[in-house]
């Protein structure tokens, strides 16, 4: 192959402005970045040479190799892994493969625009070379190829890179850093260990520098001929407990999340019985920016007896806990497991039961906890988190008590922060049922007709105002042996909680209104399944309710923004035979416009959209002129 100059991707051209113009802070993590990309290179000759030993060149000890020259300011991260191909390398070096580089610039552009450490987040670690360095030259060859086979790439960080083919005896590759005019900080042993025990001190691979000593002649420190391993080299999940810091469970969060908050909560176990395996799994303290996404693979990676296996292994964890990120070491399982093999393991599927319980334990104690600030962090976890966990309640049965007590609502006493076992607990005696309100906004929910009588009595209702929460009741129909019930479904009960006296007068009141209520239905009857009198309702003149099992407005609309059919019923029209203007019902001749205004009132209070608004206005304004 000739020398050849390419343009790199648009999308690199950007980052890679933003890499040399605006990124400040961290400076260093370009290092952090360069060695896990020779570790991830090691890892995934490994898992090839697992079928295929040849790969190894009769040389299968992986590691790294930091050094530099001073005289010709170059740092050199070098490693014996996988290698790229020419190909490999403009295809792996001047595009972005993965998709979030728009999130990336995004985010960049907000207030952490200074702060590098986001960059590994975005799969472009390597661009981050270019922070320190004016030219990054790369000598590459693939495993296994003959040594004519090497590629040489090449690039100032601006719009183009140059390939060309060399000869390179050695697999592997080394990427060579030219660094920038006041860049010479990183011309230091020191320095550069320092940065690798911060950073990289749990790869699992040696990473090498050469000795330094004082020459007491020369009064200085030379760099000696001889190689010394500068981390610990030893997987950070394989050590006892006892012997790791908060600090270095933090840093590897950091490393494998690319997170620049510290885990809310960490858990780390060695498992042993039925399946023999090492969890270390984070819950982090935000949502990332593709949280929603429930294509994305989860964030915990596999290994099988410390040597890697995959990323993302979606396997290992329920779809609904897929903001986890951590490691998990199984002792079981076969090293040539495949993602597909993964699905049906029976390994796997103890593994994911187990892991499953250790993230619930860590949210209940964090939820259950005395402490005020373990309390504020499950709050500000529900709050990005809330909703991703609320999926669990379909997909998984087997904790779905435990995730109900997990729950979260905003009710008519606090607005938000109630569990079901908070409203439980300050049920009314008599009260049978757990009542709560579906809307769009929390504001629709507490001006809702339907919460008069239950503020009246005292009685609390939940206010549901998540998008997921419909969906969820339906998976959801009753905690500690109390049924959901909704407060604007089906015929208004109240059971024990109301007094004979009560029900006797409301009775009446229906009796004498019946001829008004027998009009109304028929003016009223392409627009409601039914009108009856209610006792439901104390300020509000009407309300919209649905029959038990009919779908409610909230949902309908849900559907309907979602670009779905709802079902068409109609829903039944309670009005409150004491309010003034039902009483008008009686005696007034415009009969039909107060009929129709009052209807739609209703719809309007339950945040409903009219149909035909202008007919409504015109018909408010004939009764205000008269
Ligand atoms: P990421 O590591 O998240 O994939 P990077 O920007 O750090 O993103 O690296 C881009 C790609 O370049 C890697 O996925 C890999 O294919 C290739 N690459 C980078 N460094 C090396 C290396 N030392 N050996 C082999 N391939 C590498
Ligand atoms: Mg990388």
């Amino acid at each position: 192959m000739n020398k050849q100059t390419l343009s790199f991707q648009a999308e690199v051209k950007q980052i890679l402005h933003l890499v040399t113009h605006s990124l400040y802070s961290n400076k260093e993590i370009f290092l952090r970045e360069l060695v896990s990309n020779a570790s991830d290179a090691c890892d995934k000759l490994r898992f090839e040479a697992l079928d295929n030993a040849a790969l190894f060149e009769g040389a299968p000890n992986l590691e790294v190799r930091v050094f530099f020259d001073k005289d010709a300011k170059t740092l050199t991260i070098r490693d014996n892994g996988i290698g790229m191909s020419a190909e490999e390398a403009v295809a792996h070096l001047g595009t972005i493969a993965k998709s979030g580089t728009k999130e990336f610039l995004a985010t960049l552009e907000g207030e952490k625009k200074k702060d590098a450490n986001l960059i590994g987040q975005f799969g472009v670690g390597f661009y981050s070379g270019f922070i320190v360095a004016d030219r990054i030259t790369v000598h590459s060859r693939r495993a296994g190829v003959s040594a004519e086979e090497g590629v040489s790439w090449s690039s100032e960080g601006a719009g183009e890179f140059e390939v060309e083919a060399i000869t390179k005896p050695e697999r592997g590759t080394d990427v060579i850093l030219h660094l920038r005019e006041g860049e010479e900080e990183f011309l230091s042993t020191w320095k550069l260990k320092s940065i690798i025990s911060k950073y990289s001190d749990h790869i699992s691979l040696p990473i090498l520098m050469k000795k330094e000593e004082w020459d007491s002649e020369k009064k200085e420190q030379v760099v000696k001929d001889e190689w010394e391993t500068v981390n610990k080299a030893s997987a950070l999940w394989t050590r006892a407990k006892g012997d790791i810091t908060d600090a270095q469970y933090q840093e590897f969060y950091k490393q494998i999340s690319y997170d620049s908050d510290p885990p809310l909560a960490y858990t780390h176990n060695r498992v042993e019985g039925r399946s023999e395996y090492t969890q270390l799994l984070y819950i982090p303290a935000k949502a990332p920016f593709d949280l929603w996404n429930r294509d994305k693979r989860g964030g915990v990676k596999l290994y099988v007896k410390r040597v890697f296996i995959m990323d993302d292994a979606e396997a290992l964890m329920p779809v609904y806990l897929r903001f986890v990120k951590g490691v998990i070491d199984s002792a079981d399982l076969p090293l040539n497991v495949s993602r597909e093999l993964l699905q049906e393991s029976r390994d796997v599927k103890a593994i994911r039961e187990g892991s499953t319980k250790r993230v619930l334990s860590m949210l209940e104690s964090l939820a259950d906890s005395d402490d005020a600030s373990e309390k504020q962090k499950y709050a500000a976890f529900w709050k990005d988190f809330g909703s991703v966990l609320k999926e669990g309640l379909g997909e998984d049965h087997a904790n779905a008590e435990r995730l109900a007590k997990l729950l979260r609502f905003a009710s008519t006493q606090a607005d938000d922060g109630v569990s079901l076992a908070d409203y439980v607990s300050r049920m009314k005696e008599g009260q049978e049922s757990i009542y709560y309100i579906t809307a769009d906004t929390l504001a629709t929910a507490k001006s809702s007709p339907q919460l008069e009588v239950f503020r009246k009595k005292g009685i609390e209702v939940l206010l549901l105002v998540d998008r997921v929460d419909e969906w969820m009741l339906s998976h959801l129909y009753e905690f500690e042996g109390k049924s959901l019930q909704s407060v604007a479904k089906g015929a208004f009960d109240l059971g024990k909680l109301q007094d004979e006296e009560e029900k006797k007068q409301a009775e009446e009141a229906a009796a004498e209104f019946k001829p008004v209520l027998e009009r109304l239905k028929i003016a009223l009857k392409d627009r409601a399944k039914d009108v009856r009198v209610t006792t439901r309702l104390v300020e509000s003149a009407a309300c919209i309710v649905v029959e038990e099992g009919d779908m409610s407005g909230h949902l309908a609309r849900l559907l309907k923004q979602a670009g779905q059919e709802a079902p068409k019923s109609l829903p039944t029209l309670e009005v409150n035979a004491a309010h003034a203007l039902v009483k008008r019902l009686e005696t007034d001749e415009r009969f039909d416009d107060l009929a129709q205004i009052i209807f739609d009132q209703a719809l309007l209070a339950e945040g409903g959209n009219l149909e035909d608004p202008a007919t409504y206005v015109q018909r408010v304004n004939r009764l205000l002129a008269a």
